[in-house]
């Protein structure tokens, strides 16, 4: 066999502004160039212990039980169904995009009696239609997503929790595309389990999933620890407790191994511990308020320069997350070959789109690091002259003028 050993990793300098991921902070990555340590050493559990603190302010949360899940932000949402939901047990799952199905697909794995709350792409759903389908189907736990970075749009949440906890319903909700981009309020919203990644507004690398948990909620997954299948409990609903069916995403288990108890489960991604320690450092120096403007403004001037170039933005204006926004192909442009050119001759990448708004809209994110004023100017001006060139005619320089003056207003 010939010996091939390639080059070294020498990745071209993109400017990634789609749906994630996006460029990481480079205080990100140095932090991740530290060396191992001993997972029980004490250096590590101190910082162990000091991202679980850094946590709970990201998330704006008390909550005890904040920490990481390692792996993507799939991870974290996987753990977290996994735990909360019980073979049998009934979800609601209010599904407004790609990620809502995600949540069923998990929850029919686990044996789920799934029920949905299905919302068109592009809207919400107001707390009458929530408190409609929980008092319709009577779940025990209800899923959403925050921001659903398949349809640009953001759920509101202020009222979901209290809603939940009144009819006795245990809540999740996926962050990871807002989680240090727009507010992600833990506790004002009332919510259980919150999970989020570092990938997107975290500005770090894809490979760690944060996650909160409220006390009630830990209660309901401690209760499925170290329990035999089919033995019977004492609190639940139909008699029996069922073990949780996975063993790395066992909340119970990684809550005992974050816990002063560290009884050992997997090994903690320590070079992912540092990446997601550093990112939150990042985010909390700024400020969190500080940086959800930074987002709105940078998000203002991407629609002010993509209205400016004769573009349609997707969804409407209340409801638009503030990190990445959906904008239709004008007729007669390819949208691939619109993104090739970006890519070719711009190194800028944006994002196409998937399920009903495939080859409909482009997504163009400022995220994190790249919620930036120049990124967002060398965007807009990159594709309002790509547009040009594929035959999108406008006076060049328009795009650009709009958003720098939504920048300066
Ligand atoms: C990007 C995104 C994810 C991504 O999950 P990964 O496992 O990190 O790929 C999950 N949920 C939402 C809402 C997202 O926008």
């Amino acid at each position: 066999m010939t010996q091939t050993f390639f080059g070294q990793i020498n990745p071209p300098a993109r400017l990634l502004m789609g749906p994630g991921p996006v460029n990481a902070h480079p205080r990100v990555l140095r932090a991740m160039a530290a060396d191992m340590l001993g997972q029980f050493d004490p250096e590590m559990t101190e910082y162990m212990n000091q991202t679980m603190d850094l946590y709970r302010q990201v998330f704006m949360t008390n909550n005890r039980w904040t920490f990481l899940v390692d792996g993507t932000a799939r991870a974290g949402i996987e753990a977290s169904l996994v735990s909360l939901v019980e073979p049998g047990m009934k979800l609601l799952i209010v599904r407004a995009g790609r990620f809502g199905l995600l949540l069923s697909e998990i929850a029919q794995r686990i044996g789920a009696e799934i029920v949905t709350l299905d919302i068109p792409w592009g809207e919400v759903a107001t707390l009458e239609q929530i408190e409609d389908a929980i008092t319709t189907h009577r779940p025990h736990v209800l899923a959403c997503i925050h921001g659903d970075t398949s349809t640009t749009i953001a759920q509101p949440l202020d009222g979901v929790g209290a809603l939940c906890r009144k009819y006795d319903v245990l809540s999740y909700v996926d962050t990871t595309a807002t989680l240090g981009g727009m507010e992600v309020a833990t506790d004002r919203w009332g919510v259980d389990v919150v999970s989020g990644g570092l990938q997107k507004c975290m500005g770090g690398p894809p490979g760690s999933a944060p996650i909160t948990i409220s006390d009630r909620a830990a209660e309901h997954i401690f209760a499925r620890r170290h329990v035999e299948a089919g033995i019977r409990g004492s609190d639940t609903r139909d008699g029996t407790r069922a073990r949780i069916p996975s063993n790395y995403f066992d909340l119970a288990m990684v809550m005992d191994y974050w816990s002063e108890k560290r009884l050992n489960h997997h090994t903690e991604a320590t070079t992912m511990l540092y990446g997601a320690r550093e990112a939150a450092r990042v985010v909390l120096e700024e400020g969190l308020q500080a940086r959800f403007a930074r987002h709105a403004r940078a998000s203002r001037a991407v629609c002010a320069g993509l209205r400016a170039i004769g573009l349609e933005l997707f969804g409407g204006d209340e409801y638009r997350m503030t990190n990445v926004t959906g904008v239709y192909i004008p007729k007669g442009v390819d949208g691939e070959k619109v993104r090739a050119r970006m890519r070719e001759d711009f190194e800028i990448e944006i994002g196409s789109a998937f399920g009903p708004l495939q080859g409909r809209i482009w997504r163009i994110g400022a995220m994190g690091y790249n919620a930036e004023k120049h990124k967002v100017l060398l965007t807009i001006g990159a594709l309002e002259t790509v547009l040009r060139h594929e035959g999108h005619g406008f006076a060049a320089g328009r795009g650009v003028d709009a958003a720098l003056a939504a920048y300066d207003a």
